[in-house]
């Protein structure tokens, strides 16, 4: 088989990895995530939007900002 033979043969299963916002890793579950309380909105996979509507529920907007600026 030759190498054109072997590409119209190749797996056609494709796994489109996004860049996560939040973690910067590529992951096949990154997708715009709106949250409506506490309201969140973000292009992130799902650990890091758990994350991210955790820590938006427990802390003020302010208090929210400065943490993720100190980690
Ligand atoms: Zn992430």
């Amino acid at each position: 088989m030759n190498a054109l033979e072997r590409w119209r043969c190749r797996p056609m299963q494709v796994r489109i990895l996004e860049r996560c916002n939040e973690c910067g890793e590529l992951k096949d579950d990154v997708q715009k995530r709106v949250n409506r309380w506490p309201n969140v909105a973000a292009l992130s996979c799902a650990k890091c939007f758990a994350e991210m509507t955790a820590n938006a529920g427990d802390m003020k907007p302010t208090a929210f900002v400065r943490s993720r600026e100190i980690s």
